[in-house]
């Protein structure tokens, strides 16, 4: 019964009744190991108890004010985000795209209000992915997210992945570098620390502002809170989404006082931002983090997984390479990908693929040792469905 509904989405034939942990149950029963977390969104696994108590109080407390008014919850997490990020202050949205969307106004405005009026230009990166709004599809410089919706949002220009042409790309209208530390959606790619290192160096000398896109590989994801502290790196602003809320939809932009003060009151602003069930949910998922220790756990978890992957890269022809960090891993095959995704599904493994050709696996942060060694058998009896031939084995 879907003829109601938009073809915007590709679906699988599959419909979740229910989900705890690592694990989703659909319609008939079966069960399923979730290595997909919602794309990078519930990063404690499904309906931790903690997210879930923290909804329930909530609701039943207060939903919604608007922000005309004081809200206690969401000055707490702006406290906390801001310990974890070293940055200054928050302002709260619904999702990543939005996130993004506040980062761009916010980096305009403050360059335009400290350099005039010729400062607005951002630069991003090539197979990057910021959203799906007409800017943030702007930003992303893919025909595959932009075709067909001309004019696209002018003031960003595309820059490939040398630290050289960047520099050379800089001119008098640039005002930012707008990039992921680990570019999810264009295929599990992250970005070297050195890398990192010379576009922080660059956005110094030449006065730009750094902001990163955490909002896929924040929140653990990557084994720290937040990817680019393994880069030893600070953004001037720095977005979220996905696993803030484990869940729930929240998106965050953070930046550092003297940028974050371009934003003054009618500026910029989001009816359902920040309201005291969303920020229920995310104080919940960011104590979990802590009291369950999960960041350490996490870069175990995906030194293990690596291992295994590996393992199987180096046991099957068809599997060419392993990307990724912490638990955003990918794979790259000689094939299309699709194959081996729908053979995972039938025998009770959820994946993703990254492009066309990459593996991605993103299980819960909370992951077991026992569920990486059953995901691996699972995807490994798939890989050998799809080609039937063995080498070594
Ligand atoms: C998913 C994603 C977005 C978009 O987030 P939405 O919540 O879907 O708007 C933006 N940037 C990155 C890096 C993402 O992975």
């Amino acid at each position: 019964m879907t003829q109601h509904l938009m073809s915007n989405y590709g679906r699988y034939p599959i419909a979740f009744e229910r989900g705890a942990g690592t694990r989703l149950y659909d319609e008939a029963g079966n069960e399923y190991i979730d290595f997909t977390s919602g794309i990078a969104v519930t990063n404690l696994g499904h309906c931790h108890p903690n997210v879930t108590r923290a909804i329930q109080e909530q609701a039943a407390t207060l939903v919604h004010t608007s922000n005309l008014f004081q809200i206690r919850k969401q000055e707490e997490v702006a406290a906390k985000l801001a310990k974890l990020s070293g940055l200054d202050q928050a302002f709260f949205c619904n999702s990543g795209a939005e996130a993004n969307e506040a980062a761009i106004k916010l980096a305009r405005k403050h360059s335009k209000e400290k350099y005039g009026e010729h400062k607005y230009e951002i630069l991003t990166l090539e197979d990057a992915f910021h959203g799906r709004t007409l800017a943030t599809v702007s930003a992303t410089p893919r025909l595959k997210f932009q075709e067909g919706f001309a004019p696209l949002v002018p003031g960003f220009r595309y820059v490939s992945k040398d630290l050289a042409e960047i520099e050379a790309s800089i001119g008098a209208h640039t005002c930012a570098i707008l990039l992921e530390a680990v570019q999810g959606e264009g295929g599990v790619l992250p970005l070297s620390p050195e890398f990192l290192q010379g576009i922080r160096a660059l956005c110094d000398q030449h006065g730009l502002l750094l902001i990163l896109d955490e909002v896929q590989t924040g929140i653990g994801r990557t084994g720290t809170m937040f990817a680019y502290q393994q880069a030893g790196i600070q953004p001037d602003i720095l977005t979220l989404a996905k696993a803030l809320g484990n869940g729930i939809p929240v998106g965050a932009t953070l930046a550092k006082a003297d940028v974050a003060s371009a934003f003054q009151p009618g500026t910029h602003g989001s009816t359902f931002g920040g309201t005291p069930l969303v920020m229920a949910a995310v104080l919940a998922t960011l104590d979990t983090i802590e009291s369950e220790n999960l960041l350490d756990h996490a870069t175990e978890m995906g030194v293990e997984l690596g291992l295994r992957l590996q393992g199987l890269i180096e046991q099957y022809d068809c599997l060419l390479e392993l990307r990724g960090l912490g638990l955003l891993r990918g794979v790259t095959l000689d094939r299309p990908v699709a194959p081996l995704v729908a053979k995972c599904q039938e025998l009770g493994l959820l994946v993703l693929n990254a492009g066309e050709k990459t593996l991605r696996l993103l299980p819960p942060l909370n992951v077991s040792s026992q569920d990486i060694h059953l995901a691996m058998k699972i995807l490994e009896h798939a890989v050998q469905e799809i080609t039937e031939t063995i080498t070594n084995a």
